[in-house]
């Protein structure tokens, strides 16, 4: 008898958003015990794919994929039919597995029902800062009901969402907190960065990288790098996902034209290249004006040794360590960032010296098999002895060795 994958990871995206790059390590690493169910087509599944990962495609359709954090009831009442048929697929793709490890919202719930009905155990892997914020008082008593009811544990990528799920009186069985993990190597070697145009006259480059969308503030950093005398922006990431990230897209150029900056922004869309992008920086500044659940970019920043300015809110507080690792300024505030930006550029021997120990702290604090350890505790922890295996074996460790090997 074939052995069943010890885990079904359920994404609602076919977007590569920071929560799905989380989910192509952890699948890359687990791809020998691990299947990928994803709720939409994209580009997401190509990368799968080429990681070497068992991927398949359960389109819920619009009416579903439409229900955003925004969401009012009309659009969460239209969309039921789609989840209920959603439901339904999902049931059927989900042959016998140990674990149903749901990576985003929309997942939780159609994959819990779905989990529910398969009596198999389902993990939610917690992305998103449930507050006033970012969702609507629907959808976070929809996120407090997966949480507690659909859920048989918790993972939160910060103690900041963590604390968050809880204010909204979700009572999950088991929770835990596992950071991202990144492999450090891969954001420190210099062969790319020669690929990458260096900006006119060499000079001071700060780089944003993130999708374009109201809340992670890209428009702060273009006010910040008015008040500077030549410093340029590259501005990294693309509207991934709503019209109104589209318009918002299109109002930064807007902005840039306004304040006379527009030759010193530079908007470079979606690449794939960040850590080389990164490495050609003199900093890497991140702004959201909502607090970040987590906040990659920050890490990201910091394992290309480069200064990392971030907005003091959310999963950030517990990355940096301000002034020792990295820089904090308060969320949305131009003013602040553009004085933290030119000290960085009249002290670059402290500048560096502080990339430096950022680098260092988030190599021994955010790394892959940190993250995959404890994944893997949970899933482990919700399998009976000897797993809901037809073939009656243990359930094996999920390390990122042996899933290599
Ligand atoms: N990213 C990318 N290409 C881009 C812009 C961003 O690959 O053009 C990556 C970035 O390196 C990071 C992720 O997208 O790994 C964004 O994650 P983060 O936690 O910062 O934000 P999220 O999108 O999850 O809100």
């Amino acid at each position: 008898m074939t052995t069943p994958p010890l885990v079904t990871f359920v994404d609602q995206s076919g977007q590569l958003g920071g929560a799905e790059m989380m989910l192509l390590d952890a699948a890359r690493a687990w791809r020998d015990r691990c299947r990928v169910l994803l709720l939409e087509d994209g580009p997401f599944r190509a990368s799968l794919i080429d990681a070497g990962v068992d991927v398949r495609v359960i389109e819920l359709g619009r009416g579903a994929t439409e229900v955003r954090k925004a969401a009012g009831p009309t659009a969460a009442f239209r969309s039921v039919p789609a989840l209920v048929r959603g439901v339904r697929q999902v049931v059927e793709a989900l042959e016998p597995c140990g674990v149903v490890y749901a990576n985003t919202l929309k997942a939780a719930v159609v994959a819990g029902l779905a989990a529910r009905r398969r009596r198999v155990p389902m993990v939610m892997h917690l992305h998103d800062l449930p507050t006033a914020g970012h969702f609507t008082a629907m959808n976070r008593r929809v996120i407090r009901f997966a949480a507690t009811h659909l859920a048989d544990a918790v993972v939160a990528n910060s103690h900041a969402a963590a604390v968050a799920l809880r204010s909204i009186g979700a009572r999950p069985r088991r929770m835990t907190v596992a950071y991202n993990g990144f492999d450090a190597t891969a954001w420190h070697h210099d062969e790319d960065v020669a690929r990458v145009p260096a900006v006119p006259g060499g000079r001071f480059c700060v780089g944003v990288f993130g999708r374009l969308t109201p809340w992670k503030g890209q428009d702060v950093a273009i006010r910040a790098l008015a008040q500077t005398d030549d410093a340029h922006a590259l501005i990294v990431g693309d509207a991934l996902f709503t019209e109104e990230d589209r318009a918002y897209a299109a109002s930064l150029r807007t902005l840039a034209d306004e304040l006379g900056v527009a030759p010193r922004v530079h908007f470079l869309g979606h690449r794939h290249d960040i850590a080389a992008l990164m490495r050609r920086c003199d900093a890497v500044v991140h702004c959201s004006t909502a607090p970040e659940p987590f906040g990659r970019v920050v890490v990201e920043g910091q394992l290309a040794e480069r200064p990392v300015v971030a907005a003091a809110a959310g999963g950030v507080l517990e990355i940096i360590d301000d002034p020792r690792t990295g820089r904090l300024v308060p969320p949305g505030d131009a003013d602040a960032l553009a004085a933290v930006l030119r000290e960085l550029q009249d002290h670059p021997d402290e500048a560096h010296l502080m990339a430096h120990a950022g680098r260092i702290a988030a190599t021994s604090r955010f790394s892959i098999d940190a993250m995959l350890a404890g994944m893997d505790r949970v899933v482990r922890d919700l399998l009976p002895p000897g797993g809901s295996r037809p073939s009656g074996e243990r359930p094996p460790t999920l390390t990122h060795a042996s899933a290599r090997d």
